[in-house]
């Protein structure tokens, strides 16, 4: 799965929404994320993201990501 990490906050392109295949972007309180369980591991978004905000899980740094992701995507 792929997750949005802090680099998102108050970005404003959801030009990552419009390419995802899934609709697995939800929108949280100052940044958006994925749900990790819908996200089908295509890549698409990644290269569309201006400020770099969404990377792989298997990314050390995608760590600590993932379980806000999970969380805010079922909240929101
Ligand atoms: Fe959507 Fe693909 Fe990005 Fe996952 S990797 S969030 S399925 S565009």
């Amino acid at each position: 799965t792929y997750i949005v990490n802090e680099n998102c906050i108050n970005c404003k392109y959801t030009d990552c929404v419009e390419v995802c295949p899934v609709d697995c972007f939800y929108e949280g309180e100052n940044m958006l994320v994925i749900h990790p369980d819908e996200c089908i591991d295509c890549g698409v978004c990644e290269p569309e993201c201006p400020p770099e905000a969404i990377l792989p899980d298997s990314e050390p740094e995608a760590t600590k990501w993932l379980d806000l992701n999970r969380d805010m995507s079922e909240i929101w």
